[in-house]
């Protein structure tokens, strides 16, 4: 990287600060019309998205529309219909110094906020992010990842083309550009990636005391019970593990189950994926590739000395690697000691429901759970004595759908979370303000100088007294109120 585009990637960040400080991202109106052209991005130029997410990893139409632009226009249209309610002052309880004055909480933007996306679902990992920013108000400068290069290119094109150029800026590039803009003071950072990169962010963060969330990975453990229904489980498993060929950060990473039911999950996995893609799964439209010759060449470093029950046909050439199932999976072995990220399933035996909670506790805490079984109350069991950034039971990925759950890690996963009114949250400052009145002076003599005991004794009494929030606690507390001005009057003056 030359010094030209140092300076060039210094500017843009410069210009971004300014434009945020103009003060125009503020206004929710302004807010509104730019989340509303960016819906209007998003439908006036699907097939241009598509395409780029079929050129990066072999996404067909169908998958791009329901994994990448769905989640973006669902997102879109939830911020638009709640925004006026988010940034609406919150009111919060009082106590009797504060009885006749403003109380609230005020959201107010961060300022200018840095999004490093991913490859693996490149559209929606940017897109999602931003709508949050720029609901809450902020400037945001935006650096997509530059592995899923056909993608990055398009959104540098477009969201010039439909939002303020100067508060939203695209930067394309690779670690070098990612490196140096990482030395530039942002108000926050939203980094979606590896967790060792995560740690490097976090690093650069530090530097200037911005905040950061980390939307990282792991291995997301998925423990199948043996009381449960094994072809309904091992179907939701086989969609969510090999969708967008095992690349999701989400996507379960391993298997856990007694020793009794490996064949038997083996076996519907293998109908199940015949189910989805027929005899010949390089001609399914439906199934995806490895991103590069990088990833490709890792996963096919991670099948060696495995056991492979099904599958195990790679290409090259193309990238591709069949949905592969492996079994009697050491533990010790090296695709257990590191995330898998490609449709490769090993199956670890364990020999009851607290060998798999040990299973996973001691290792780093995932970014999602999966727990199959009929029984209930062992899934609250199990969900109340493991740690992961989100749990489903008896499915797979599906809590990430839900706007009202907040989506993020825990631990080696990640810190803070995102999705409809938590990114919007995460966005944000919450601001305490307290509005007083210049009246009711004699009420605050009980906290000016010269000190007495009685003084403290009434201090103790109204800060320490709990009242309930019911209309007679209020009257109480308004009766208590004008008492205590009218005996610090007295008593005081
Ligand atoms: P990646 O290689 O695209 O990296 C992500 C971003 O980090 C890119 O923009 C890249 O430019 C930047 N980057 C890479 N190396 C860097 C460095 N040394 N210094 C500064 N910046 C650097 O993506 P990846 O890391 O391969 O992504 C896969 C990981 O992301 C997996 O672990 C996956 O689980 C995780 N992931 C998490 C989520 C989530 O929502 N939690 C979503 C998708 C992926």
């Amino acid at each position: 990287m030359d010094t030209r585009q140092r300076q060039r990637q210094q500017q843009v960040v410069a210009r971004a600060g300014a434009a945020f400080r103009s003060g125009r991202s503020r206004p929710l109106g302004f807010r509104l019309r730019q989340l509303r052209a960016l819906e209007r991005l998003v439908t006036e130029k699907e097939a241009e998205i598509a395409a780029a997410l079929q050129a990066d990893l072999h996404k067909s139409q169908c998958n791009a529309y329901s994994y990448e632009i769905l989640g973006v226009l669902a997102e879109i249209a939830l911020a638009l219909d709640k925004l006026p309610t988010w940034v609406a002052p919150q009111s919060v309880p009082k106590n009797i110094m504060t009885l006749t004055d403003e109380v609230y909480i005020h959201r107010e933007p961060l300022g200018v906020v840095l999004v490093i996306g991913a490859w693996n679902y490149p559209f929606v990992l940017v897109m999602q992010p931003l709508i949050g920013a720029i609901a809450a108000g902020n400037a945001v400068v935006i650096k997509p990842s530059e592995i899923s290069e056909n993608t990055a290119k398009l959104l540098a094109e477009l969201i010039p083309q439909y939002i303020d150029k100067d508060l939203y800026p695209v930067i394309n590039g690779g670690v070098m550009e990612t490196t140096e803009l990482l030395k530039e003071r942002f108000d926050h950072i939203f980094y979606t990636g590896s967790s060792q990169v995560g740690k490097i962010v976090m690093e650069a963060a530090a530097k200037h005391l911005t905040p950061v969330t980390l939307e990282l990975g792991g291995k997301s453990p998925c423990y199948i019970d043996k009381d449960c229904n094994l072809d309904i489980a091992c179907r939701r498993v086989a969609w969510g593990k090999y969708l967008n060929c095992g690349q999701t950060c989400i996507a379960p990473d391993y298997i856990l189950c007694d020793q009794s039911i490996q064949n038997k999950v083996v076996e519907n996995i293998k109908k199940t994926l015949k189910e989805f893609h027929g005899e010949d799964i390089k001609k399914s439209p439906d199934y995806e590739r490895i991103a590069n010759k990088h990833h490709f060449k890792r996963l096919v470093t991670l099948l060696e000395g495995q056991k492979i029950a099904y599958g195990g046909e790679t290409d090259e050439a193309t990238c591709f690697i069949a949905p592969t199932i492996l079994t009697d999976v050491s533990p010790e072995s090296k695709i257990m000691k590191e995330e898998i990220f490609g449709p490769l399933l090993p199956i670890v035996t364990i020999k009851s429901a607290d060998e798999a909670i040990e299973f996973i506790n001691q290792r780093e805490k995932p970014l999602a759970l999966y727990l199959f079984s009929n029984d209930k109350k062992l899934i609250k069991r199990m969900i109340s004595e493991t740690s992961s950034g989100g749990v489903t039971a008896n499915d797979v990925i599906m809590h990430y759908t839900l706007p009202d759950l907040p989506f993020g890690g825990v631990g080696n996963s990640g810190m803070g979370n995102y999705h409809g009114r938590h990114s919007f949250e995460t966005f944000s400052h919450r601001r305490s303000c307290l509005i007083k009145s210049l009246m009711m002076e004699s009420v605050n003599k009980i906290r000016y100088p010269p000190n007495s005991q009685r003084k403290l004794d009434w201090a103790k009494f109204f800060f320490l007294k709990r009242f309930n929030k019911g209309r007679l606690g209020l009257i109480a507390l308004a009766l208590l109120g004008a008492i205590l001005a009218a005996v610090i009057k007295v008593a005081y003056s």
